[in-house]
């Protein structure tokens, strides 16, 4: 049994908390849980409500997880086996230094970014995987849902389903509705970084570029969602994936988005507003992208509003026997469920439980290797099971 240290108490930070609740109390996967933040106070409400749906129990702290003395101060004192980072992307790097500093393992859902560029790249994290190997701890990376369970996903295709992987496209659709007029479902400045940067894709061995949100298809999505319109872009899993998966000829990310959202993303766009450069505003530095995520909504708050499902999946096209082969991989998401069971919309609940998942492998031991390690590296048998036990099952159908 792992003693635990979640850092970060927004809409994901909440899921997480909720989930590993669930799991240290029905299978004692987590001797002990603590929930750090920078605004203690949203770990007491989370906790007041882990309380009064599980009746369980979870320690709170107060921390700048960009501050690595005050970090490793905080280890020291809990002294956990293992940190599940759900803050921001800007956080990891430090977060590393201090499990490497302390000797704990480390989990997270998002690739390291510069405050500066936006870049999607995991060059910086997987530097560390020499240091990291020798401190014979696991760095287990993007361990939600895309990046996460889209990587597992494939890996588990690629030991059941095909012998090699030709075609992957991983396809993102939120069909739900939260009646605001503009907000994004996870924390609005990485979700306008990466919905604005430059679309990429994998094919025949290197990287073609498009503009921003300029290709987009028709996918017909299951269980009543019906045809959505989906824009391709560049997604940090797509990194890792053209590296393992085998036979690997093209890979693609979509992602759904209404005529609504884009309208105002265009318009934000076009004033400056979604900038990610410092401009100089009565004498202060002050940057667009922060400025404007400070007066959208609080994708937490989303939670009662949201109604509706999503269904992220990958449509694997490759080969089994010598025969042309095409799976498709996905899970349904109703946010209203996801609302009724742990308060929080069905973005935040199907990264946050897979990231319990993936603490839970390295806590066990199931996923525990020296290194740093992108999912697909594992073995994806437990976590697919774990996915159908903790409320994101899976369907996987032929496509002909
Ligand atoms: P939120 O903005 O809702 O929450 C972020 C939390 O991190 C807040 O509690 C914030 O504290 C805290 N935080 C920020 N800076 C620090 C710091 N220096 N020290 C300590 N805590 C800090 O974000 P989300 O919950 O929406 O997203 C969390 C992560 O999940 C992001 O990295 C996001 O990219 C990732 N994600 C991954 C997905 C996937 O499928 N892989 C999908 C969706 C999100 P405060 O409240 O004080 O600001």
């Amino acid at each position: 049994m792992a003693n635990l240290l979640i850092i970060g108490a927004g809409g994901v930070g909440s899921v997480v908390a909720h989930k590993c609740a669930q799991a240290a109390k029905y299978e004692q996967a987590f001797s002990h849980i603590t929930l750090a933040s920078r605004t203690r106070a949203k770990c007491d409400a989370i906790a007041q409500s882990v309380k009064k749906r599980l009746d369980a129990d979870l320690s709170t702290a107060q921390v700048d997880a960009d501050n690595v003395p005050e970090l490793c101060a905080l280890l020291r004192d809990l002294k956990p086996d293992l940190v599940c980072n759900v803050a921001l992307p800007y956080q990891d790097l430090h977060i590393m230094d201090a499990c490497l500093e302390c000797g704990v393992h480390y989990v997270d859902t998002a690739n390291y970014e510069p405050l500066d560029t936006a870049k999607f790249e995991y060059k910086w994290q997987w530097a560390y995987g020499e240091r990291f190997r020798e401190a014979g701890l696991t760095a287990l990376l993007g361990s939600g849902f895309d990046p996460g369970v889209t990587n597992v996903y494939a890996a588990w295709a690629l030991k059941h389903q095909l012998d090699e992987v030709q075609v992957l496209d991983i396809i993102d659709c939120n069909a739900g509705d939260h009646g605001q007029p503009f907000a994004t479902n996870f924390n609005p400045e990485i979700n306008i970084r990466e919905v604005t940067a430059r679309g990429r894709y994998w094919e025949r061995g290197e990287w073609v570029e498009t503009d921003p949100l300029s290709w987009s298809m028709t996918y017909d999505f299951p269980d009543g969602i019906g045809p959505k319109k989906c824009y391709l872009m560049y997604h940090e899993e797509l990194e890792s994936l053209v590296r393992n998966l085998k036979g690997i000829r093209r890979a693609r990310f979509w992602m759904t988005f209404s005529d609504n959202y884009l309208n105002h993303l265009k318009v934000l766009g076009n004033v400056g507003m979604t900038r990610i450069d410092p401009v100089k505003f009565q004498g202060q530095d002050i940057v667009p992208i922060q400025f404007l995520a400070k007066l959208l909504p609080d994708p937490a708050s989303l939670g009662p509003l949201t109604k509706g499902k999503t269904c992220i999946g990958d449509v694997l096209r490759g080969v089994k026997g010598g025969k042309e082969k095409t799976v498709y991989i996905y899970n349904i998401c109703d946010h209203e469920a996801c609302y009724a069971e742990v308060g929080s919309q069905a973005i935040s609940y199907t990264t946050g439980v897979p990231a319990m998942i993936g603490a839970k492998m390295v806590a066990s031991g199931l996923w525990r290797k020296p290194g740093v390690w992108n999912m697909e590296q594992m073995d994806p048998d437990p976590f697919m099971e774990d996915l159908n036990r903790y409320g994101l099952p899976w369907q996987c159908v032929e496509v002909r």
